[in-house]
């Protein structure tokens, strides 16, 4: 070898690249000297995997060093990076973390329509051709075979059982492609005028003499034009097709195709003018976000700021400061319908260097966006939790709206917290990290509390507006007196009278998720609880018995109340289908609307929804959880929230931490106009503290007796923990394989008898789910005071575990600080 071929040697690039496949591990290749200009950290790179083609993703480039017989990647897939090396070390934190193999975190993470996809074609054979000829016309068989002639090299629209069953019968081949169908930008068809001046020209002379009526007003707006969308042209001119073709026949005109942003909408309520002067409060906590900016470092803050105390207006300024600094923000907020909302007063504020992200565009849209992104050419981004990732360079602010809710956890693979995720990204790239809540988690303010985040706080509402008054109806006055009774107390029946005479609104609100219903004292109020673990019991209908769900406690089921000793221990549960029924019945001349998931599952609903509510045109909105977010009503006077119990009963040690978050935001909805308005709470518990404190708008109350009680039993903050979920469609396998994961984890504890003392199991329990999409669910938690031996630890687990299980057809799921005990 001479010494000049040996330098080149020592100087060749080579990559890590992380592939989207259920590996930890990242892969290093080389990259053969006609691709090394065109590769960059953030590409996607098609490379020789196991033997098979893969696209993976270059986290980094290094100097090949030592490294010697190194695969070449094949392909480099991006012309321009889809994210940049800043990014690299949250991702690989990511991953680490939440346990999730840092290939398959990109891939999801990416929009959709950059990840390959592989997909059947088929060809006809001279066997199908015959054998088309011969099946009934009808048939679709038939049908199907004369489609693969017509379209060979296509999707196959029909199953991949079908397919399989054609290609036995001889009548077609089947091909696997892969991502030819590359994402990209939209592309339109244009017209514009090939021989401009002759077509002025010919205007001129022929003036009266075209023989479509409209041809002249045709050619004169092409002529008059750079280019104009073949579709627009269509719908003004009814011959346009055939103006469009005459014309371009004779030379006059020519078609082209071109990219087209996709039209966004970036529609919002009414966004409220920008004040000139912000109250003292705003200004304060503003000064000490600039400071922190400022300093260019990594600074985390929780933003108390009460519901109409205007977080809003800091934001605005925040983001407006990091951007003169030259630097880009991410504003996160807890629903599609909100991000709407909040664009539309950025727009109004910065202009167009703003994109919107979140799981409610179209592919294409996801991509175009993320693109903008990438390329520089935005400086905001507000969107929903997967916004988080947004591909920024200098990034200088990510602000978390509505902190302490739980849509910023997603439950889905990779499961992470993207409000908790967003501290660790500001962390990684300096930059200032801003949680803002009415009603912080008790994580963040526990976190504020011990001095990780610096703690502002906006006490008072803008112009001293009051609080709204908070009266509590004690539903075990009326109990048995009739279901109508039960659902809507005469108490919030005078108060809707007395509202919708006065021409105003009123939303009322029920916190029922679905699937149980509680066992409820109807003496006392309480609902059965767990004595270890003191989370509501639920009921089985098999065994008829009710169990823990955290801990397998369980009882048989009785009527005589353990905490009063009376007999009126009964279930209760009804939806809001049912209350809007009601509601129609009591005021059949009045608008009343639902809104639920099952009411808002287009992509547009929600917003439509809203948009009708703030012109007045529906009198009562009845929601669960979805209406409670921060949108601005002035004309609502009447917030009513039916069943408090049912976020109380729920089966998670969060519940009394929910109730109080629920009810303070759905205090927050009332009187935000000139009026004062009125909350009223139907519960079996008046006493609760959580309700009493919500009462009072007390969080301080709320958070001292919540830490107390969470310090007892040990949950987190006081602790870590993780969900270990096994899934199978045998339903005695899986239930087997949750008993053998949790001996094993036992076990594996005894082996280490020092560090094993500090990290509890709990269960194997079936899941309150206990079956969902044909899957039986099992689960077990874990937890322990310190996140790198349960980390440790899981990782252990899953490693002896991974071979057993995949046997038996079980899955293991890890869910690191989980926060859905279903
Ligand atoms: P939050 O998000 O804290 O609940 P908002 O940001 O919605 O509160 O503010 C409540 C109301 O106060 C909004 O109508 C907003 O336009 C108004 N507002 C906020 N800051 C100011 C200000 N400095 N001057 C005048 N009005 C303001
Ligand atoms: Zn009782
Ligand atoms: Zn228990």
């Amino acid at each position: 070898m001479s010494a000049s071929s040996y330098s080149t040697h020592k100087d060749q690039l080579c990559l890590k690249v992380a592939v989207p496949l259920p590996v930890r591990e990242t892969f290093h290749y080389a990259v053969p000297g006609e691709l090394r200009e065109k590769v960059k950290v953030g590409c996607r790179v098609r490379v020789d995997f196991r033997s098979r083609e893969v696209d993976g993703y270059v986290l980094e480039e290094q100097p090949a060093g030592r490294r010697e017989n190194l695969k070449e990647i094949l392909k480099v897939l991006d012309p321009e990076p889809v994210f940049h090396d800043s990014l690299v070390p949250f991702l690989t934190w990511m991953a680490d973390y939440y346990l999730c193999p840092i290939g398959l975190l990109i891939r999801s993470v990416l929009p959709s329509a950059l990840s390959q996809r592989v997909y059947k074609t088929a060809r006809i054979t001279e066997k199908g051709e015959k054998a088309s000829g011969l099946l009934p016309a009808d048939s679709e068989e038939r049908k199907w075979l004369i489609w693969v002639k017509e379209n060979p090299g296509r999707k196959i629209p029909f199953s991949a059982g079908k397919a399989r069953s054609f290609e036995r019968e001889g009548w077609i081949v089947v091909d696997e492609k892969r991502g030819s169908r590359r994402a990209g930008p939209l592309m339109r068809k244009f017209v514009r005028p090939h021989d401009r001046d002759g077509l002025k020209a010919l205007l001129k002379e022929k003036r009266q003499s075209f023989k479509a009526a409209n041809e002249f007003q045709f050619l004169e707006t092409l002529s008059n034009s750079r280019g104009i969308p073949l579709k627009d042209l269509l719908s003004r001119f009814s011959n346009g097709a055939y103006l469009v073709r005459k014309w371009k026949d004779r030379g006059f005109l020519e078609t082209y195709t071109a990219p087209v942003p996709r039209n966004l909408d970036g529609g919002s309520l009414f966004p409220p003018p920008a004040p000139f002067d912000l109250y003292e409060q705003q200004e304060r906590v503003l000064s000490a976000i600039e400071r922190g900016l400022d300093r260019r470092v990594f600074m985390s803050y929780l933003l108390h700021g009460i519901t109409g105390s205007g977080k809003t207006e800091v934001y605005c300024r925040a983001i407006e400061y990091a951007i003169r600094q030259g630097r880009k923000a991410i504003l996160m907020v807890p629903e599609i319908a909100l991000a709407v909302y909040m664009e539309g007063i950025f727009r109004s504020r910065i202009g167009d260097r703003i994109a919107m992200y979140h799981s409610g565009l179209s592919e294409g849209e996801r991509y175009d966006q993320w693109m903008r992104i990438a390329r520089g050419e935005v400086d905001l981004v507000v969107g929903a939790r997967s916004a988080l990732f947004a591909p920024f360079q200098n990034l200088g602010l990510i602000i978390v709206d509505e902190e302490h809710d739980l849509s910023y956890k997603q439950e889905e693979a990779p499961r992470y917290q993207a409000r908790d995720a967003a501290v660790v990204r500001g962390k990684l790239e300096k930059a200032v990290v801003l949680l803002g809540s009415g009603t912080p988690s008790v994580q963040s303010f526990y976190n504020a509390h011990t001095g990780r985040y610096t703690l502002l706080s906006m006490p008072d509402r803008v112009e001293k507006r009051p609080m709204p008054e908070v009266r509590i109806v004690d539903m075990k006055k009326f109990s048995g007196a009739g279901e109508k009774d039960e659902i809507i107390s005469p108490v919030l029946k005078t108060a809707l009278d007395n509202v919708l005479a006065s021409g105003k609104q009123a939303m009322l609100f029920l916190n029922r998720r679905g699937f149980h219903r509680i066992y409820l004292c109807r003496s006392c109020g309480r609902s059965l609880r767990c004595p270890n673990c003191d989370l509501a019991l639920i009921y089985h209908l098999k065994q008829n018995r009710l169990v823990c769900h955290y801990c397998g406690f369980y009882q048989e089921l009785r009527s005589d109340c353990p905490s009063c000793g009376s007999l009126g221990l009964k279930p209760y549960g009804f939806g809001t289908e049912r209350l809007e029924e009601i509601l129609q019945a009591l005021y059949p001349d009045r608008c009343i609307a639902r809104m639920d998931r099952d009411s808002t599952r287009k992509k547009h609903q929600t917003f439509q929804m809203l948009k009708k509510f703030s012109r007045r045109e529906v009198d009562i909105l009845v929601g669960t959880q979805m209406i409670t977010k921060g949108y601005d009503f002035p004309n609502v006077t009447l917030v009513g929230v039916i069943g408090a119990d049912f976020s109380l009963g729920f089966p998670d040690f969060r519940a009394g931490e929910r109730t109080f978050q629920l009810l303070s935001q759905v205090a927050g909805r009332a009187g935000r106009g000139d009026q004062r308005g009125q909350v009223i709470v139907q519960t079996f518990n008046p006493d609760h503290y959580a309700i009493a404190a919500a009462k009072e708008h007390d969080y301080h109350g709320f958070f001292e007796k919540e830490k107390e009680l969470r310090e007892q039993l040990g949950y987190p903050p006081f602790s870590f923990m993780a969900c270990l979920r096994l899934q199978g469609n045998n339903k005695k396998r899986t239930a087997e394989m949750a008993g053998w994961v949790a001996r094993t984890m036992s076990s594996l504890l005894k082996s280490w008898p020092k560090r094993g003392k500090e990290i509890h199991v709990l269960g194997p329990v079936e899941a309150p789910l206990s079956k969902i999409r044909g899957k039986y669910r099992w689960q077990i938690f874990v937890r322990s005071r310190k996140t790198w031996l349960l980390h440790a630890f899981l990782e252990r687990v899953e490693n002896v575990c991974e071979k057993k299980l995949n046997q038996a057809g079980v899955q293991l799921v890890i869910d690191i600080d989980p926060y859905q005990m279903l």
